[in-house]
């Protein structure tokens, strides 16, 4: 017999971790229909006829985010698959936030185990928690776990199955909040006036909540009289005039009282300061945040751009695709007689463009490799914290932050990232601004300049982020002063995970993911867009006939012959740096494949292995840096405006984004390219 689980819980509770040790990493990843959010399923490892859905992590299940929305409708059945039970996962170390979602999980009527997920934080912090108890005070199983260490989790899906078995015997959890009696009385009228339309699929008390928040969904699902809404309106307001508070805030705040009831006869906090507490004193000071904050950052682009990422990224660049791969490439190509024209098509073209490209994956992966190990540790929370005050004075949600975050591995799941924050016009702002930051398509531009011209400096690698920083604090200030920004200010609360020894396996899945996508851009993308440079750049007219030309007579200058002027005031108005730039926004790896394919073609280099010289005869440094920031700053990719086309919802903001982009991009390069030039 078939059994179907639901994994639920806060963010960060550890249900990914819980799911992946349920399945054993055997699980379909797709989206839940009609939105973003993704929906994970599996099957039990030990018992394949027991199916496991993940739902999104939510701090409560009201219908306002996209991902509540997504688990409210799972719950109710509304897509045909209501679990048999819910396993809710509950961070112990935060057990007070992570219990209010249990109570609202309990009302569902759908039977309910409590796995109490990092007990060995709670442990560690010499915190007391008694689950026997906890358990007895709210009237469901609750099962002591690790999802870290593999405690805990297989006997409470063990026992989860077997509930979910029990076809017939209604079982439903028993957590009844007690709120006050002034509440208690009101939902107790509400379900006499509205009783009778009541389904049976749910308990009486979850519709009478969901009435008495004044829930729109609930109210037309029971297809009310207008009578009956009025008396319940009645009932609401009597309530909301004898408590001084609106309804929705009374059943939250009596949730909190009720949970503080709870904790009170299980749960004893330690006096000590712990481990995490000592290192937020001082990481999260409010002097020092900022500076150790930036001398991380620093250390993370040293290590990956400068020194141990470059010795494999140069070890790629020049004795792999340098030698070998030519080397081998220019045998085999020989042995067959191979026409010119194909012998420089795969050589100047493909292994250029695609190497140069792949050249990065050394330096990207040790960059990858670093930011997943700082967010598994629970710095990234940290840093989401202290930026959020700093945030708040530029017209930024805190929220902001992880857009910006995860903008700096790729831009459009960044745009999504801005779902949640709830004023328009701060989620206008963070989608317009969040591509300012250096996406990881963008780190092969940094490098290339930074290991062009100056000699793989970090501070040219670490100055593009703080750019990327300063460009979004700055477009905060301009953007809120268009009357169709005007951004409300709201509170934003956050909760800080305690600190954990970060887990390999988490950070190379991680990292991974992260590389594969790079890796199947360049096979595509960039492999497709390198062999029409190269055609472009290579076929032209000359002395009135189409054919192989030089690349100074190639199709491809004269366009950038045409485009070039714009860049002059920039210091890069060499066509070729024009090309590189406008092929930038199919994909922005394609302005180091485009210059390596030109250059390669027109230095007579092997590869491309020699970029770095070929650029700094090119530019000079106040030139070179402009040409970096200009393609930091500029319009994203195609893809990228697609999906903040498809966030903000018209074409009028997008064409407004785009225009504001390279505005800025072109202002901010050409007062540092003036200044820079004018003081060297
Ligand atoms: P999700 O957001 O709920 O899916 O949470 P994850 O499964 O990604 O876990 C969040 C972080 O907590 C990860 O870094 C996990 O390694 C860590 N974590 C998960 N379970 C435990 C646990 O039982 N103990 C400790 N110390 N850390 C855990």
């Amino acid at each position: 017999m078939n059994v179907s689980l639901a994994l639920a819980g806060n963010p960060n509770s550890g249900k990914t971790t819980v799911f992946n040790a349920l399945t054993g990493g055997d699980q379909y990843v797709g989206n839940w229909a009609g939105v973003t959010v993704e929906k994970k399923t599996g099957h039990l490892k030990t018992n394949k006829s027991v199916d496991i859905t993940d739902l999104p992590g939510i701090y409560a299940l009201s219908p306002y985010s996209p991902e509540e929305i997504v688990s409210h409708d799972f719950l109710m059945g509304k897509g045909n698959e209501k679990p048999d039970v819910i396993l809710d996962i509950v961070d112990a170390s935060n057990i007070e936030r992570n219990l209010y979602l249990t109570t609202q999980l309990a009302e569902t009527g759908i039977p309910l185990i409590i796995v109490l997920n990092m007990m060995d934080i709670v442990e560690r912090h010499g915190d007391r928690l008694d689950a026997k108890k906890l358990s007895e005070a709210l009237g469901v199983p609750v099962f002591e776990a690790s999802a870290l260490r593999e405690q805990g989790i297989a006997t409470a899906a063990e026992r989860a199955v077997e509930i979910g078995s029990v076809k017939h015997k209604p079982y439903h959890a028993r957590i009844n909040v007690k709120f006050s009696e002034t509440t208690q009385a009101a939902l107790k009228a509400i379900i006499d006036v509205a009783s009778a339309n009541m389904p049976k699929t749910r308990p009486q008390i979850h519709f009478a909540i969901d009435l008495f928040e004044r829930n729109g969904t609930a109210q037309s699902e029971l297809g009310l009289s207008g009578l009956q809404m009025e008396s319940i309106e009645r009932i609401i307001t009597d309530c909301e005039k004898a408590l001084g508070d609106d309804s929705e805030s009374i059943i939250a705040k009596e949730r909190y009282d009720f949970i503080a009831w709870v904790l009170d006869t299980c749960y004893i906090k330690s006096e000590r300061e712990n481990f995490s507490d000592k290192i937020d004193r001082v990481v999260t000071n409010r002097f020092l945040a900022l500076p150790i904050f930036a001398a991380v950052m620093f250390l993370v682009y040293y290590i990956s751009v400068a020194t141990v990422g470059a010795i494999g990224t140069n070890w790629v660049n020049d004795v792999l695709f340098g030698e070998w791969i030519p080397a081998a490439l220019e045998k085999g190509l020989t042995a067959i007689n191979a026409a010119s024209w194909l012998h420089s098509l795969i050589v100047d073209g493909i292994v250029a463009g695609v190497g140069a490209v792949l050249g990065f994956l050394p330096q990207m992966a040790v960059l990858f490799l670093l930011l997943s190990l700082l967010e598994d540790c629970g710095y990234m929370s940290r840093i989401a914290f202290i930026l959020d005050r700093v945030f708040r004075k530029f017209g930024l949600s805190g929220k902001s932050f992880i857009p910006f975050l995860v903008s700096t591995g790729c831009g459009v799941p960044g745009i999504m990232a801005a779902r949640p924050i709830e004023d328009e016009s701060q989620r206008r702002i963070t989608i317009i601004s969040t591509t300012f930051m250096p996406c990881s398509a963008k780190l092969p531009i940094i490098a290339m300049i930074a290991g062009g011209l100056f000699g793989n400096s970090a501070g040219v690698a670490f100055s593009a982020y703080l750019a990327g920083i300063a460009s979004i604090i700055l477009s905060g200030l301009i953007l809120k002063g268009f009357k169709k920004l005007k951004v409300s200010q709201m509170p934003f609360v956050m909760e800080l995970p305690s600190y954990h020894a970060p887990r390999a396996l988490n950070i190379f899945r991680h990292t991974w993911n992260q590389l594969k996508a790079f890796i199947i851009k360049a096979g595509t993308i960039i492999f497709a867009a390198s062999v029409i440079i190269w055609l472009l750049s290579n076929f032209g007219f000359e002395n009135g006939t189409f054919g192989m030309v030089d690349s100074e007579h190639s199709i491809l200058s004269y366009i950038g012959r045409v485009i070039a002027p714009i860049f002059i005031p920039l210091g890069f108005g060499s066509w070729q740096m024009a090309v590189a730039t406008i092929t930038g926004l199919a994909a922005k790896e394609n302005v180091v494949s485009t210059l390596s394919v030109l250059f390669s073609a027109s230095s007579g280099m092997a590869s491309h292995g020699n970029i770095d010289t070929v650029l700094s005869s090119h530019l000079s440094a106040a030139a070179a840096y402009s040409f970096l920031l200009f393609n930091l700053l500029c319009a994203p990719c195609i893809a990228a405006i697609s999906a903040a086309s498809r966030e903000l919802g018209s074409k009028k903001w997008t064409a407004f984004a785009i225009a504001y982009q390279t505005g800025f991009a072109y202002v901010i390069s050409f007062l540092v390219y003036t200044v820079w030039s004018a003081i060297s």
